[in-house]
């Protein structure tokens, strides 16, 4: 697979421009965490700063009206849409991977879910070595980002750039999957970032008045008139530049050609779980035995580069249903979005507003547990592979994903060519407990999803999988798949095997840092983009 095309605004008069230009520190990566550093960054304008993206700019109306991530999720055109390698645990399937590639990187595609994972994420993460990691220690960083719409309070802040809000217009089928959820004996819980995770409840969103907030949105746009900051979209980076053992700027690649970007100070890898690998690896840092199978000279040996890949896997269960008030592809809805779209224009309320994935739940799966192992969203229409397969008419999801899977898989290279698509394995259900908290977790699901508040809105099961766990081991290796949190591809750490420090910089170079999900430790028990923004908050807040 090839890189698509990238569509933009290269001159060669801006290439000779910018390939002279030295600036101090240049951001591989417009996601989640590069718009954070663009903007902490630039903030010193004597601090000169280029951000570099290979995507576009994100003006599609898609990634504006939330609704729109219907349109961008199975699509190719702001998403890299990669395939995993077969994976056994999946019966041999190639798994489906959507990344953004686009201003705002995957926060410009996400479903908008505002969520930190459990405190005791952070705390493990101090505990393997990282100082000034563990949960009191972020959350400040947390705070300093949001700007939550129900006020600050302990663990809330507000002012901050990320506009945190509840939904503008949570469906009745979401309110009624809270309701079953409780009835089933789950706690009802208005505040997943609160003082407890456990429970039930309808998810906050990254919307400012009913449109998407992504990181562009947030961090980028607010200060893209600074002097000091040089924002290039459609420049696909191709390797890092090394002298010595130091960081010099990076290589770019556009329709007008190839150039060069110096960096005086630092380059900063943010191209996100598969990007910054692939990047590393491209210039000659990694395993040796994984740079020599392509013929690439090994200008530092680093053996974590690109392992430790871990990642939600997710079943989900799709009902069809009669319930008109939900949205599916029918002419009823197509008429509704009509309407709906001059109320979400007027007042940001609205259909469209909806993230589809509403509400959720964090369960535990058995007794003896110190946090939930399970997260479920509950999402208000009839999807099917990433919403690749279409069907007619009404329906509802509920998706089991496993918090904490112990498998571990890699991200590699399939070639020299930087605009090849990297080699994503995520091992999928290579250890069995992972198998066996998903069975767990998709019995309570169908115990919730049976339960009589939803009966309104829920139908008949789609995928039946017959009696026995044998028969929905079957369906889980037929139709699981990401719920798209990867991450741990350029791990912390202070051990051997650990591509990046504390303070995220790669381990024995100089001037070359990693900051987005790639250098998480182990994956946080809840959605990744919170976690990647307070990344990128705490590099920059150590660079000021
Ligand atoms: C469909 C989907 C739904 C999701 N839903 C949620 C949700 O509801 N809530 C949540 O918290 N999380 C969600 N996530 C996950 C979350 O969005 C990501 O974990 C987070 O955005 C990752 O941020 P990042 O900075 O690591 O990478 P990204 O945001 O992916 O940014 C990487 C950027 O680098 C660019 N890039 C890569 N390679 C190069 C190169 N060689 N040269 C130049 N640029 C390059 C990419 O184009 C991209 O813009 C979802 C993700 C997806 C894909």
């Amino acid at each position: 697979m090839t890189v698509p095309p990238a569509a933009c605004s290269w001159t060669d008069t801006l290439d000779c421009k910018v390939s002279r230009v030295q600036f101090d520190t240049v951001i591989v990566g417009a996601g989640s965490a590069g718009c954070v550093l663009a903007n902490r960054l630039s903030a010193d304008p004597s601090h000169r700063v280029c951000l570099v993206e290979a995507g576009p700019e994100d003006r599609s109306p898609l990634i504006r009206v939330p609704a729109g991530i219907l349109g961008t999720l199975p699509r190719r055109q702001v998403n890299w849409a990669y395939a995993t390698e077969p994976q056994p645990g999946l019966g041999g399937r190639q798994g489906y991977q959507p990344r953004g590639r686009v201003l705002g990187g995957s926060s410009s595609i996400n479903a908008m879910i505002y969520m930190r994972g459990h405190r005791t994420d952070y705390d493990q993460w101090a505990a393997f070595g990282n100082a000034g990691w563990a949960y009191e220690d972020v959350l400040p960083l947390f705070r300093r980002s949001e700007d939550q719409q129900r006020g600050a309070d302990d663990f809330h802040g507000s002012g901050g750039e990320l506009t945190v809000s509840d939904l503008a217009s949570p469906a009745a089928a979401s309110q009624a999957f809270v309701e079953s959820a409780v009835r089933a004996g789950l706690v009802r819980n208005p505040d997943f970032n609160g003082a407890s995770q456990d429970g039930a409840g309808l998810y906050q969103v990254t919307q400012r008045r009913g449109r998407r907030c992504s990181a562009a949105v947030a961090f980028l746009h607010p200060v893209r008139e600074r002097r000091n900051l040089t924002v290039l979209t459609g420049r696909h980076v191709t390797r890092v530049a090394l002298e010595r053992g130091c960081a010099t700027g990076v290589e770019i690649f556009g329709p007008g050609g190839t150039a060069r970007i110096g960096a005086t100070r630092e380059v900063i890898l943010a191209a996100g779980v598969f990007g910054s690998p692939q990047l590393l690896l491209l210039s000659g840092i990694g395993p040796r035995a994984k740079l020599s199978t392509h013929g690439i000279e090994v200008r530092h040996e680093l053996p974590g580069v690109g392992e430790n890949l871990a990642d939600h896997i997710d079943l989900a269960l799709v009902y069809r249903s009669e319930d008109a008030s939900l949205m599916g592809i029918t002419v009823r809805t197509a008429v509704r979005a009509i309407a709906g779209y001059f109320e979400w224009r007027n007042r940001g309320t609205g259909i469209l507003t909806t993230n589809f994935a509403e509400a959720g739940a964090f369960l535990r799966t058995r007794e003896g547990l110190d946090r939930p192992d399970i997260q479920l969203h509950f999402v208000t229409g009839l999807v099917d592979d990433h919403a690749r397969k279409l069907h007619y008419g009404y329906g509802v999801s509920c998706h089991v994903a496993v918090l904490r899977p112990k498998s571990r898989g890699r991200v590699g290279l399939r070639s020299a060519d930087p605009r090849a698509a990297p080699r994503i394995d995520p091992a999928y259900l290579s250890e069995p407990d992972d198998l066996r908290t998903l069975l767990a977790g998709v019995h309570r699901a169908r115990e919730i999803m049976e339960g009589v508040p939803l009966a309104p809105h829920r139908g008949r099961e789609l995928f039946t999988d017959g009696p026995g766990d044998e028969a929905l081991i079957a369906q889980i290796r037929r139709r699981a798949d990401t719920i798209y949190h990867p991450a741990g591809s350029c791990r912390m750490g202070p051990d051997a095997m650990a591509v990046v420090d504390g303070a995220l910089r790669v381990r024995g170079l100089e001037g070359l840092s990693v900051v987005d999900a790639s250098v998480m430790p182990t994956l946080v028990g809840g959605n990744t983009n919170a976690p990647t923004i307070m990344i990128a908050e705490k590099a920059a807040l150590e660079r000021a």
